[in-house]
């Protein structure tokens, strides 16, 4: 094994043992995704993708000004990758134990009955055409998230490999004071301070790509008056932020990763917080986007 591959192994056991330790979440869950994530680490570095033409994509003009440089309906990805991972992904999920299980066969006899076309569902996770899923969620109303999770998790590697190879394309010294990814203009699921200064990054819900954000906002509605953002902490998990926003009405998750003696590896740390979610929504403060997993 690769020593980069066994830092991630560390890294990922590590954050899964929180995970377990903080016991809220289920353990087929986190047995699923502990084997959904080291496929998609082994997709990602695999992934073909081919980048568009810089012309049509949006101007430095345009970046600037705010808008994305490529609409998440054309973002590149693999599509020939997703179709692969698709199945080996309904393995795991029908590998679970209760509802997942059941749902995964569910599905796995709709595709079998052509009643559920996974290109289908991997077109319609970037055109945010939400028709497919909604019916899903209906059918399947103990897993309603089954399919998103298929989707959004065979799509990711080679989502997040196209951002990382179009983000050397962005700008030199682009504004942050938009919440939304430069790249395919989604908003962040979890936002995170790095560096000396404590740079803050938004992490895609969409291409999985951390831009930079500024320090003091919601990077949901972009408000940056200190008297309408309030800040939480919780001593159970030090090093872990609750914004909230009276404007918007919006929470969301900032890790300072100076006070974290770990790495990043922002689709687990979300997991490993869910308390703080709990708790901001019990509040009354609402979360705009799914988990990196689309549950
Ligand atoms: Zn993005
Ligand atoms: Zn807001």
């Amino acid at each position: 094994m690769h020593s980069d591959d066994q830092l991630f192994v560390r890294l990922m056991e590590g954050k899964l043992a929180l995970i377990r330790a903080a016991d809220l979440l289920p353990e087929e869950l986190v047995a699923l995704v502990e084997r959904v994530l080291p496929l998609q680490m082994q997709a990602h570095a695999q992934a073909q993708v081919s980048l568009p033409d810089p012309a049509a994509c949006a101007s430095d003009e345009a970046m600037f000004a705010g808008s994305p440089m490529i609409l998440r309906e054309n973002f590149p990805h693999d599509m020939a990758q997703a179709l692969r991972l698709f199945p080996l992904l309904l393995d795991l999920l029908a590998d679970t134990s209760g509802a997942a299980s059941h749902a995964a066969n569910t599905l796995r006899a709709a595709m079998a009955a052509g009643e559920l076309d996974p290109a289908q569902a991997l077109r319609a996770l970037p055109a945010g055409d939400e028709a497919l899923f909604a019916d899903w969620r209906q059918r399947l109303p103990e897993s309603p998230r089954a399919l998103g999770f298929l989707a959004a998790s065979a799509l990711w590697p080679s989502l997040n490999a196209a951002a990382l190879a179009l983000a050397t394309r962005l700008p030199e010294n682009l504004p942050h004071e938009h919440g939304h990814c430069p790249l395919c203009g989604s908003l962040p699921y979890i936002t995170f301070l790095r560096g000396k200064e404590g740079q803050r990054f938004g992490v895609c819900s969409f291409c999985g790509f951390e831009h930079r954000i500024r320090r003091i906002s919601c990077p949901y509605c972009d408000e940056s008056d200190t008297s309408k953002l309030k800040l939480f902490r919780v001593a159970e998990y030090p090093g872990v932020t609750v914004g909230v926003c009276e404007t918007c009405s919006m929470y969301v998750k900032t890790l300072d990763y100076r006070e974290l003696d770990q790495g990043l590896l922002p689709a687990l740390d979300d997991m490993a917080t869910v308390a703080l979610d709990v708790l901001a929504q019990g509040q009354g403060y609402k979360r705009p986007t799914l988990s990196a997993w689309g549950f």
